[in-house]
């Protein structure tokens, strides 16, 4: 038997997946959810739920704009079909914080947003995207699925640790489109999945006028075959139940004990390992 490579593919045996995350709930939310609906976009919306309502305003370089938070009762309208995440009760930073300050910020705007939601909320983006090894101890311990830094790392790779998810850019980084380009890129021979991950606040688009640009980005990422576009949970669940999959000795059947269908590319063809089932793949396929 020759050597078999089984690579991931995303549902519908898709090689790419989109996914965006904001931070804040800040007004200008409502105008970025209008236009990533428009171009059929999903996205996660990081929520400080203590500071909900607050008025504030941000200054740089002289440019004055709004900071300020939508109303509690806003947020089912603005966000619906999009994930809501936990971003710390009040925005502290929860890597100074000391545990148990960490742990109530966490569980607080948690057991908010379950209210608001009325389904278990598991995501997250860590407050000035600070964290330590006793943070991600402490995420693990509260059952949080993932956890978004603000570090760019200018790739598509999927995180193998996803409480620490590093994103592929700020929305405003000067590559966005040589990223958008090089993520359309044609490969000869399917090397696994790519997954593009932009985040920023929305009242930045005010701060640097930038609005047009943004959309010029989502009209070029949207419509597209190949792409699944995903909440930041979906990905995570999706990418995590591929890991469960039980493999026989020789490679010839495999398992899937979770509730998602799971996609293979195996030696570059599309397998699907129904949830629930075992599946046997031809030794055609894999000599
Ligand atoms: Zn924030």
């Amino acid at each position: 038997m020759g050597l078999r490579r089984d690579l991931l593919l995303f549902p519908g045996g898709k090689k790419k997946a989109l996914t965006f995350s904001y931070d804040d709930a800040v007004t200008q939310d409502a105008q970025l959810v209008r236009l990533m609906n428009r171009y059929g976009m999903k996205g996660t919306f990081n929520i400080n739920t203590g500071l909900l309502g607050t008025e504030k305003t941000y200054t740089r370089d002289g440019k004055t704009v709004s900071q300020n938070r939508l109303e509690r009762e806003a947020i089912h309208a603005v966000y619906t079909g999009h994930e809501l995440a936990v971003h710390g009760l009040t925005h502290l930073d929860l890597a100074l914080a000391g545990n148990a300050a960490a742990a109530y910020e966490i569980m607080a705007d948690r057991k908010n947003l379950e209210d608001l939601t009325h389904t278990p909320v598991r995501g997250m983006a860590y407050p000035f995207g600070t964290w330590n090894e006793a943070l991600v101890n402490l995420l693990r311990s509260c059952g949080t699925a993932y956890s978004r830094t603000t570090k760019s790392t200018g790739a598509f790779t999927i995180p193998e640790e996803f409480l620490t998810w590093n994103p592929t850019c700020h929305h405003a980084d000067e590559q966005l489109f040589v990223l958008a380009e090089r993520f359309f890129e044609p490969e000869q021979k399917y090397s696994g999945p790519r997954l593009f991950y932009v985040w920023g606040h929305s009242y930045e688009f005010d701060l640097r006028e930038d609005w047009e640009r943004m959309e010029l980005f989502l009209a070029q990422m949207s419509g597209r075959e190949e792409i699944w576009y995903a909440s930041n949970i979906e990905i995570c669940d999706y990418v995590k139940a591929s890991r469960h999959l039980q493999y026989s000795a020789d490679g010839r059947y495999i398992h899937n004990p979770t509730a998602l269908d799971i996609w293979l590319s195996v030696n570059q063809a599309p397998h699907i390992c129904p949830s629930g089932q075992t599946t046997c793949l031809d030794r055609q396929e894999t000599v």
